[in-house]
């Protein structure tokens, strides 16, 4: 169990997504993280412990982008640490993720794609997502503005296990694509 929260809109993203990380934090507490869509693109600033040690994370205050995700972690692989803590990214930094769940087949996936070149910087089960994605981005020959939604729907149907992801990239940056099967995700209208 962990929480993430996810934020697109005309205000700040840092501010909402840190307050949305405090009332998920019963849900997990290992690791805390947030990622936004920035002028040069996608900066991603994590911590070990909690969300109070994330706001204390260099960098923090300099995000400005009104795109973003965010997690705090309960691990279910890897253990508590800075490598492990969500959002994780693919190797070229173009995907980041954040995911609340398990990817049952995750060790199958990994041994896949280290195969086609990719390499692993966590223990965590997450991280083949963000690189399978890149993987199916870079097998599409079209470039249209779905490209990234087809890629993370094809990876999705290779993932079994229950999971609620969020996903930014900078090859799509105006949107957050959310994906959740088995597992909680609530989307909400803040004009309302
Ligand atoms: N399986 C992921 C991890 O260990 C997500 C954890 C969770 O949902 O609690 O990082």
């Amino acid at each position: 169990m962990c929480g993430i929260v996810g934020y697109i809109g005309s205000r700040k993203a840092r501010p909402i997504l840190i307050n949305g990380l405090l009332r998920l934090e019963y849900r997990g507490y290992d690791s805390a993280g947030i990622a936004t869509i920035e002028k040069n693109g996608i900066k991603n600033i994590k911590n070990k412990g909690r969300v109070a040690n994330l706001e204390k994370t260099e960098g923090i205050d300099s995000l400005e982008g009104t795109i973003g995700i965010a997690h705090t972690r309960w691990a279910t692989h890897g253990k508590p640490s800075k490598e492990n803590a969500h959002p994780h990214m693919d190797n070229s930094n173009t995907f980041a993720v954040v995911h609340n769940g398990i990817i049952e087949n995750y060790a199958e996936l990994k041994k896949d794609l280290k195969d086609k070149g990719y390499n692993f910087i966590s223990e965590t089960d997450t991280e083949v997502i963000p690189n399978l994605i890149h993987y199916y981005y870079s097998q599409d020959n079209s470039n249209d503005e779905l490209r990234v939604l087809r890629a993370v729907t094809s990876a999705c149907k290779d993932f079994k296990g229950s999971f609620s992801l969020e996903i930014i990239s900078n090859f799509d940056p105006n949107s957050i694509i959310v994906v959740r099967k088995d597992s909680p995700l609530v989307i909400r209208n803040l004009s309302r």
